[in-house]
C-alpha cells in the first residue's frame, strides 16, 4: 500500500480525474493488437486495456538453436517491417535488447525476462481455421456458406507502458501452443497437457521495455525505464505450493520524499532481512514488479 500512497501523491490533478479508478491510474498498461491482412496488407490495430503482462516462458534452447532462431525471427520479421514501419516493432531495437540482456554464455539452461518478452511481442502468424476475417477483403464464399478468411500477422506492443509494472511469467497451464507457422510456437516448449513450467528466468534490477512499445506511441522515443522491487515467487507445485515474496523497503524522509531501502523476503508473518543478490540469483519469479522511473 506504500506504494500505492506513493504513486497517488506523485499523481497530477489532470491524471486523478481522467482516471476511472487509482489501481487503472497506476497499474494499468495499455496494449496494442495489430494484425496486417496478407492478402489486402490492411492493418487493424486495437488496443486493450490490461493490469498486467502475461509473458510466455520459451523453452531452454542451446546458444546454437538461439542464434539460429534469432537469424530466422530477424529475416522474416525485417521483411513485414519495412512495409509496415508505423504498425510494427523494429526488429532491430528488440535484437539489441535481447544481445544486452545476454544470457551467461557458460549457463545454457538460462532464459532471460527479454527472451519472455520477444515471445510475448513476436509475430503469431494467423492461417487455415484459425484464420482472419478482414475486415477490407474478406468475401462470403457462395458455396461454403461462409467468410474466405484471409493468412494474416498477428503482434502485441505496448501502447502506454503502466507507472507499476506488474509481469506474470505463465507457470502454470497448457504448453501447448497451436499455430505450425508462428515464431511463437516455435519459440515455446511443445508437447501438452497442464502443467507448472519450472525454467528458471533471469530478471534484471533496471528493466528497458523502449524497443516494444508501439511506434504510435506517445512514448516511442522514450527508454521505458524501470526499476525491480518486488517479486512474488510460487514454490511447489500445480497442487499445492506457498508464496513468498522479496519486497524492496520503501522509506520516507523527513521531507517527504520516497526512497528504496533494503531488500526483504516475506513468508507469511515472517519478513527478514534479504539482499539483491538473493533475489536477483536465489528466486524463481511468478510476478515481477517493476516502477517506472521518471
Ligand atoms: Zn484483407
Amino acid at each position: 500500500m506504500h506504494t500505492l500512497d506513493e504513486y497517488t501523491s506523485k499523481l497530477k490533478p489532470d491524471e486523478i480525474k481522467s482516471s476511472t479508478n487509482i489501481v487503472d491510474t497506476c497499474f494499468k498498461s495499455v496494449l496494442s493488437s495489430s494484425i496486417i491482412c496478407g492478402h489486402c496488407k490492411n492493418v487493424s490495430k486495437v488496443n486493450e486495456d490490461c493490469h498486467d503482462l502475461s509473458v510466455p516462458i520459451p523453452s531452454v534452447v542451446s546458444t546454437a538453436t538461439l542464434q539460429e532462431r534469432v537469424a530466422e525471427f530477424y529475416n522474416r520479421e525485417m521483411e513485414s517491417y519495412r512495409s509496415h514501419k508505423s504498425e510494427m516493432l523494429n526488429p532491430d531495437k528488440i535484437l539489441e535488447q535481447i544481445n544486452f540482456d545476454k544470457r551467461d554464455e557458460n549457463d545454457e539452461n538460462e532464459v532471460t525476462l527479454m527472451h519472455c518478452m520477444w515471445a510475448f511481442t513476436a509475430k503469431e502468424v494467423l492461417s487455415g481455421e484459425n484464420g482472419y476475417n478482414c475486415e477490407k477483403c474478406s468475401h462470403l464464399d457462395q458455396e461454403e456458406g461462409k467468410r474466405v478468411l484471409r493468412d494474416a500477422t498477428k503482434q502485441l506492443s505496448i501502447q502506454k507502458p503502466a507507472k507499476v509494472l506488474t509481469i506474470h511469467l505463465k507457470r502454470f497451464g497448457h504448453q501447448l501452443y497451436s499455430g505450425k507457422n508462428s515464431l511463437l510456437a516455435h519459440l515455446m516448449q511443445s508437447g501438452g497437457g497442464l502443467r507448472k513450467n519450472s525454467t528458471q528466468v533471469t530478471f534484471p534490477k533496471s528493466l528497458e521495455l523502449g524497443s516494444f512499445i508501439h511506434p504510435s506511441s506517445p512514448w516511442k522515443n522514450t527508454m521505458c525505464k524501470y526499476r525491480l522491487f518486488g517479486v512474488v515467487e510460487h514454490q511447489g507445485t500445480m497442487n499445492s505450493g506457498h508464496y513468498i515474496s522479496f519486497v524492496k523497503q520503501l522509506q520516507v524522509n523527513k521531507n517527504g520524499e520516497h526512497r528504496r531501502g533494503e531488500w526483504y523476503r516475506i513468508s507469511d508473518s515472517h519478513a527478514a532481512l534479504s539482499s539483491q543478490l538473493e533475489v536477483l540469483e536465489g528466486s524463481q519469479p511468478y510476478l515481477l514488479m517493476y516502477e517506472l522511473v521518471e
